[in-house]
């Protein structure tokens, strides 16, 4: 089959003669639709950013597909005499069109039994670890293929992966009807949050260096956009605040100084929620975070339930993820339309969406 694989870093190959898979106990084989191509995947692409096992992979994380092939049920594989009955068949149906729920979690680990999948340690990823959806056909459990209602379309699914993210983000940051939020970094993951603050009831100032992303979180709902090239942030919140700065600051942008800001701009025993991924140390004064009550809170991928939310919120409106689609590219022109164009600086795209529909 047609696939776009990752055999190591900086090489990326487009075949044709890749195996179909086959479903597995409990997996269903799934006929893709379309994967976009996030900065994650640029990531891993260019730097390698994931431990590197050495076995090629196909690549698509943020992907959606339509059911063909339903695999053995788990327990026909594994009797367990001490259940007595059988497991429950899974409610997927020839035909029916999924969003990939991605990571696929261990269930039995300390941080699962805990209810905080996301730490999971045995952690597998459509995509990442495990072959992924740019590719004519892929497998993943059924139980983690989240069935889409008439009305979200097979483009518009792969996004329900930033907006997992940005669900997680928002509960993470604890958030009351009628709090201000700002967020910074207005690309696919912070219009997704500001989208997800505002269903959730709280006034979003979005805070971004590019024009057409302001102007797109303007027409998405922000009350208010700040450009750092032209304004300071960290005057005019407070400004717009009361004098106080945003109750919640969600980070998205992963740029140098950007956590830091946050830290600085949210008002005492206000909340920041980090999302971008940054490998850079900054210095943060203890003091100032100690006397005015902050907290800080990682927030990483999303957790159980969150991407059924994440669907949910796009189907009745809420997130509208239209926008956020810059471009449709059959799989066979993938790296050069999709993968070489995210690279370059000027990039005008949020998503490009890789698949033959
Ligand atoms: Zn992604
Ligand atoms: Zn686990």
């Amino acid at each position: 089959m047609e696939a776009i694989v990752l055999h190591g870093k900086n090489d990326l190959r487009y075949v044709t003669d890749y195996p179909k898979p086959i479903p597995g106990p409990g997996e269903v084989l799934l006929k893709m639709t379309y994967s976009s191509i996030c900065q994650t995947d640029i990531e891993v692409w260019q730097h390698g950013m994931f431990d590197w096992s050495g076995t090629p992979h196909i690549q698509g994380h943020e992907a959606a597909g339509i059911v063909v092939e339903i695999g053995p049920a788990l327990e026909e594989d594994n009797p367990d005499p001490r259940r007595g009955s059988k497991l429950p068949k899974s409610t997927l149906e020839i035909g029916t069109r999924v969003a990939v729920e991605n990571v696929r979690t261990c269930g039995t680990c300390f941080f699962c039994r805990k209810g905080t999948s996301q730490l999971c340690e045995n952690g597998r990823n459509f995509g990442f670890s495990d072959d992924g959806g740019l590719a004519e056909f892929g497998v993943w459990p059924a139980a983690l293929c989240i069935p889409l209602p008439d009305n979200v379309t097979n483009e518009e699914a792969p996004l329900a992966e930033p907006t997992s993210v940005a669900v997680h983000a928002v509960e993470n940051a604890n958030v009351t009807v009628g709090e201000t939020a700002a967020v910074i970094g207005c690309g696919v993951v912070g219009l997704c949050t500001l989208q997800v603050l505002k269903a959730a009831g709280l006034n979003v100032i979005a805070i971004d260096p590019r024009e057409q992303s302001l102007k797109l979180a303007r027409e998405l709902g922000a009350i208010e956009t700040l450009n750092p090239n032209d304004v300071d942030p960290g005057e005019i919140l407070p400004a717009l605040t009361n004098g106080y700065g945003p109750d919640v600051i969600i980070e998205t942008a992963g740029a140098p100084g950007t956590g830091l800001d946050a830290a600085n701009w949210v008002r005492r025993g206000g909340r920041v929620v980090i999302v971008g991924f940054s490998h850079e140390d900054a210095t943060l004064n203890f003091g100032r975070a100690h006397m005015a009550e902050k907290t800080i809170i990682g927030s990483s991928a999303t957790s159980t339930g969150g991407y059924q939310k994440a669907v949910n919120l796009i189907a009745n409106g809420s997130v509208n993820v239209k926008p956020l689609i810059s471009a449709l590219v059959p799989l066979d022109k993938g790296i050069e339309d999709g993968f070489e164009r995210m690279l370059k600086p000027e990039k005008d795209v949020y998503r490009i969406l890789v698949g033959n529909g």
